[in-house]
């Protein structure tokens, strides 16, 4: 847990969000301000800053990440249609919060590549 940092408060149940899963390794939540009719973030408990900061030990925990996006995706009915899974990395992709997330979006017919 870092001091300060939003998604570590959101992990914690110590800053309130829309949860929409959780176990002992993730959380996912809606966005907050959506850019997709379906914007959900699935959000490790543990503080990691970025990709770069993975490692081996995090294998787990990635996997999980996407049988999650997997669960999500059916249960807000996108699935069949389709989504993104994006991880925003440093100041190039508009990375905002040090607190490596995973968006996933869907709802909409999505332009590539993204701007
Ligand atoms: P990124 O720009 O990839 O770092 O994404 C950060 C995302 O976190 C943005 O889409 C924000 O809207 C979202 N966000 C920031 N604070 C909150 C919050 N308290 N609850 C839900 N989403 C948030």
């Amino acid at each position: 847990m870092v001091e300060g940092c939003i998604f570590c408060g959101i992990a914690d149940l110590r800053v309130p969000a829309e949860l929409l899963y959780q176990d002992h390794l993730l959380v996912a939540f809606r966005d907050i301000k959506p850019v997709a009719p379906v914007h959900i973030l699935i959000v490790p408990k543990k503080h990691i800053a970025d990709v770069r900061d993975l490692g081996d030990i995090d294998a787990e925990m990635l996997g999980k990440v996407f049988e999650v996006a997997a669960l999500l995706a059916k249960q807000e009915g996108i699935a069949d249609s389709g989504f993104r899974l994006v991880v925003n990395t440093g100041p190039d992709a508009g990375q905002t919060v040090g607190h490596i997330h995973f968006h996933l979006l869907g709802g909409r017919e999505m332009g590539w590549p993204p701007g």
